[in-house]
């Protein structure tokens, strides 16, 4: 079923129906008609990649809210060592989280904090696993992957929260203890590098609900940030213990790195993670222990709501996160356990023809014989990305095969 939230919206004004993304979207979840794109949320899995290739920047992610805004007594902003790799590096991490807490809020709390707790927890998990590779649950866009196309490897993915669901969790707690709050008085916002994330505080995976009050796209908090470093004095800057491995994260690669094992392999950009996938679902690659899936390229660098170049924001980290080596980190003494899921994953059968496997077999045949009348040239004018897509949708109900531009023309030319 479709959710009512969807971290992604279209502006119709700005669509002009030019089907630049119907090829793009790696799930085959977006249709143009009546030369407007909308994307079929049920085979949506938010990985922003319509976002990324819009010409005309007509699709956008959503600024969510949780909860009302005004209710909190205090807020506290989540900052994830992306935001650090859209400011150049002679911008310091202390300094853009000075600007953040200038900006109305109580407490800045890093991400990379619940980095390392993950961690902490693969290593122990890893030695106690005899299913190989274990996939990392970090990126909700890769896991909805797995839900909707690849369900039986769904035991394999890595069983605890993400690391901005644990250092949301921290955070609260931590301004509990110091201003005497209750949990609900504290808001904890974030700023999100991709509509995956916003997703999955909406529809939480693996867990009953999410930690996070509002999310807002990074690109939003880059442009207030800019404006307040200019006026940010040295001496509000904040001390700040975050671990270089835990920055590492943000960059595809470090997550794996940091488990200091030798038997990983890190794989980012949706299209490679579907054809490594499809080598597990073979039965390959399970010499490895740990596998590192990122739906973007580069990793969380590269997420579709981020306003820096992947590339450029990917070797920021790195030197970010080399300064950070040698210092003292502030390690916490929080359970991993606590963040295990405590609800199972479960399959999503969007893809799926029919829910009845007599009937999706019968439909199967349909759309092969459907095929068959199609030109078989993927050319789009449909609206649909491929004729296979299309043939799907006719029997789906969900079009016709007049709207095939190529079989319309031939048939006028005929008459
Ligand atoms: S977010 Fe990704 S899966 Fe969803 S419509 Fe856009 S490109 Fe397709
Ligand atoms: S790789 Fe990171 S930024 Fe990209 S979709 Fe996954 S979690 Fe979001």
């Amino acid at each position: 079923m479709p959710s009512k939230y969807h971290p992604i919206n279209l502006d119709p004004d700005k669509c002009i129906g030019c089907t630049n993304c119907i090829k793009r979207c790696p799930t085959e979840a977006i249709r143009v008609s009546n030369e407007k794109a909308s994307i079929m949320q049920e085979k949506c899995i938010n990985c922003g990649t319509c976002i990324s290739v819009c010409p005309y920047n007509a699709f956008h992610g959503v600024t969510k809210g949780y909860r009302g805004v005004s209710e909190y007594a205090i807020k506290i902003a989540l900052v994830d060592p992306i935001v650090y790799s859209q400011f150049a590096t002679e911008v310091a991490p202390e300094a853009i989280l000075s600007a953040i807490k200038s900006s109305g809020c109580a407490e800045v709390f890093e991400v990379s904090k619940g980095a390392d707790v993950v961690t902490k927890f693969t290593k122990k998990y890893l030695n106690l696993q005899k299913k190989t590779p274990i996939i990392s649950s970090s990126c909700p866009a890769i896991i909805r992957l797995i839900q909707l196309r690849f369900p039986e490897l769904i035991h394999h993915i890595l069983p605890i929260d993400s690391p901005v669901e644990i250092a949301a969790f921290m955070a609260r707690e931590e301004a509990m203890r110091k201003y005497g709050l209750k949990a609900e008085e504290i808001g904890v916002y974030y700023s999100t590098p991709c509509p995956a994330r916003t997703a999955s505080f909406m529809n939480p995976l693996g867990t009953d609900s999410t930690n996070i009050s509002m999310s807002l796209p990074i690109h939003k908090v880059f442009g207030l940030v800019s404006k307040m470093l200019k006026g940010t004095p040295a001496k509000a800057q904040q001390r700040v213990h975050p671990s270089s491995s835990g920055i590492d994260w943000s960059r595809v690669g470090g997550q794996a790195a940091a488990l200091g094992i030798d038997e990983y392999m890190p794989v980012d950009g949706i299209e490679n993670v579907i054809s490594v996938l499809e080598e597990i679902e073979y039965g390959k690659m399970r010499h490895l222990k740990f596998l590192e899936c990122q739906a973007c390229v580069n990793g969380c660098v590269g997420g579709s709501l981020n306003v820096e170049n992947p590339y450029i924001a990917q070797s920021r980290i790195r030197i970010i996160s080399n300064r950070y080596k040698d210092k003292p980190v502030e390690t916490s003494n929080i359970k991993a356990e606590k963040f295990l899921f405590t609800r199972p994953i479960h399959p999503l059968h969007a893809t799926k023809l029919d829910q009845d496997l007599s009937k999706a077999l019968l439909k199967l045949e349909q759309v092969e014989e459907t095929l068959k009348e199609l030109p078989d040239i993927d050319c789009g004018a449909c609206g649909a990305p491929s004729c296979r897509a299309f043939a799907e949708d006719i029997v789906q109900g969900r079009a016709t095969i007049d709207d095939c531009v190529v079989l319309t023309r031939k048939s006028h030319l005929k008459k």
